[in-house]
């Protein structure tokens, strides 16, 4: 037996648009705050399917984004898969070759990108007149086009046709609707495929109170960017809920938060731990009114156990910790207490929601430590695995990671995890070579490599630090050729690194060494070195050094 339609996107915002019409969709963007309803919002993505088809773009292209969170944006997220193309969010804080790559491997078709960031496209782009070789178009998102070099290119407002209605195909929902990289890798950045029915199945997964529970009466602002995993699935959700969007735009800053959770009357949003660091800060030296703010999902990284009470104690704020992977779609754990622990003393019951919590209703996991699957006593540890509907079966053209990555049908996360009697998940470690500084990746071994390129190096490493803002930072340990070292070589070191990386990621401290540890087969022991400098003290970063969006 199966339905009689496909598991398909379209439906949802046929729902949405029939049943909320008047339900808004608010957001931040470089001409100020724009307002619209479903209603009108689904005109505009029939517009948009039919300026696809004008534009010769074809049914099976992929279609690229290089944008932040807005309605435009929000726009290509049903406009671009219910016609039948796939959509590819693009990260654009990531260096410009890793953009280039992921570009050119994608060959995308059409490329949509937010006026503040036509530079940085430019800048990424493979030739000298700025152009990807499979691109066909550029699209800016707003209406008018700034001086650039990317060509053919014009506004979304120009781009836009005029017909309000879309004849929507009837999709198999195998159909491929979406993609997203992941540099969460060692090597190049893998692309994850997403189809109509893993798509479906995700928005239905987070739907209910096991998952992120939403509701019609939500009003839900996605802070994690849309390039990070399609906002967590967010944009689907809130409109299969029926419930108000609001986007806060290009690099918001909790001034930005604040004020759109104020005067929109937010109850729901969700983010990487540095923004809502960031946001208690703000709070502390500035007023705002928070009271409509029921709930935050936290995600991407750990959340604090400190953070989560700050929010609970001062704002009455439900902190849920979430956890995912660009291969889950991402949403797959949650860590949502069980009915009785509500009444636990509070230092216990955190004990638990500062875990990555219960797998989501649809997902089966198991942990497999060096003698098979571990038992579920919260101190045996292993590498986590899982499957189900919304979790990926391959990357991308890319034979040699499915070789590795996947067993029978199961992903290997790469998390080393423990598992309580409960069934709580909690992350211990990692066991990929990659550091998340802010929620976004930086490849400790490219940035090695590049640094061993240095005539007065003999030998390096990188590893994560643990940073209190951040939740880690690169540090680099390097052999110096005798006779040389000290601040001359570091400053060095950061300029050769800047050559080809974006300040965020160059290391934040220099430590020379006399050897790196090595484990018995040669390679570095980085685990020696986290441990013995998981306290070291790295001075305050720099603003700059930091992903732009934080
Ligand atoms: P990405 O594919 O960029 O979404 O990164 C996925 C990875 O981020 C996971 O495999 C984890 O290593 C890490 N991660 C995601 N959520 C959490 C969390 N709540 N706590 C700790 N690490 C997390």
């Amino acid at each position: 037996m199966v339905g009689t339609t496909d598991q398909t996107l379209r439906p949802f915002l046929w729902r949405a648009a029939k049943l909320y019409p008047d339900r808004e969709i608010v957001s931040r963007t470089h001409e100020g705050l724009s307002r619209t309803t479903y209603a009108a919002y689904d005109r505009r993505v029939a517009r948009l399917a039919n300026a696809l088809d004008d534009a010769g773009v074809s049914r099976d292209a992929r279609v690229g984004t290089f944008c932040w969170n807005h309605t435009r944006h929000f726009e290509t997220y049903f406009g671009v898969p219910c016609r039948g193309s796939q959509l590819h969010t693009i990260n654009p804080l990531l260096p410009d070759h890793h953009v280039q790559y992921i570009v050119e491997n994608a060959a995308d078709e059409l490329l949509f990108v937010d006026p503040s960031l036509v530079e940085s496209l430019e800048s990424a782009a493979t030739d000298a007149d700025g152009a990807f070789d499979a691109v066909e178009q550029f699209v800016v998102m707003g209406s008018d086009v700034p001086e650039t070099s990317l060509d053919p290119v014009t506004d979304y407002e120009s781009f836009l046709a005029d017909d309000e209605t879309y004849d929507w195909p009837d999709l198999d929902e195998e159909r491929p609707a979406g993609m997203c990289y992941t540099s969460g890798t060692t090597g190049k950045p893998k692309g994850v495929e997403y189809s109509q029915q893993t798509m479906w199945a995700h928005t239905m997964g987070i739907l209910p109170e096991a998952g992120l529970d939403l509701r019609a009466s939500d009003v839900v602002m996605p802070v994690v960017p849309m390039f990070h995993v399609m906002a967590w699935g967010l944009p689907h959700a809130v409109t299969a809920a029926g419930g108000k969007h609001v986007y806060p735009g290009p690099a918001p800053d909790p001034a930005d938060i604040a004020r759109l959770i104020e005067d929109e009357r937010v109850t729901f949003t969700a983010g990487v731990p540095t923004v809502w660091l960031g946001l208690l800060d703000y709070l502390e030296e500035n007023d705002a009114d928070l009271s409509s703010l029921e709930r935050i999902a936290i995600g991407g990284a750990a959340a604090p156990e400190s953070l989560i009470r700050e929010y609970e104690e001062s704002y009455d704020v439900q902190v849920l910790h979430a956890w995912g992977m660009t291969e889950t779609s991402p949403v797959a754990a949650a860590a949502h207490l069980k009915p009785g622990m509500e009444s636990w003393p509070a230092e216990k019951r955190d004990r638990k929601r500062v875990k990555q919590g219960l797998v989501l209703p649809g997902l089966e996991f198991k942990v497999m430590g060096e003698e098979g699957e571990i038992p579920w006593n919260g101190e045996d540890f292993g590498e986590l695995w899982i499957r189900g509907p919304w979790v990926t079966t391959e990357y991308f053209g890319r034979p040699e990671a499915n070789e590795t990555d996947f067993v029978d049908g199961w992903l290997k996360t790469g998390d080393v995890v423990t598992v309580d009697p409960e069934g709580y998940i909690q992350i211990v470690d990692r066991a990929k070579d990659v550091i998340k500084s802010g929620g976004e990746w930086i490849s400790s071994q490219e940035l090695e490599n590049a640094i061993m390129a240095h005539d007065d190096v003999t030998e390096a490493t990188v590893i994560g630090v643990p940073h209190e803002k951040w939740q880690e930072r690169p540090v680099a340990f390097v052999v110096a050729r005798e006779g040389v070292g000290g601040g001359p070589l570091m400053a060095d070191i950061r300029d050769l690194l800047a050559e080809d990386y974006p300040e965020w990621w160059l290391p934040d401290d220099v430590v020379y060494v006399e050897s790196i540890p090595k484990t018995a087969t040669g390679k570095f022991d980085k685990k020696v070195l986290r441990d013995e400098y998981a306290d070291h003290e790295i001075d305050d970063v720099p603003e700059e050094a930091a992903p732009e969006e934080e």
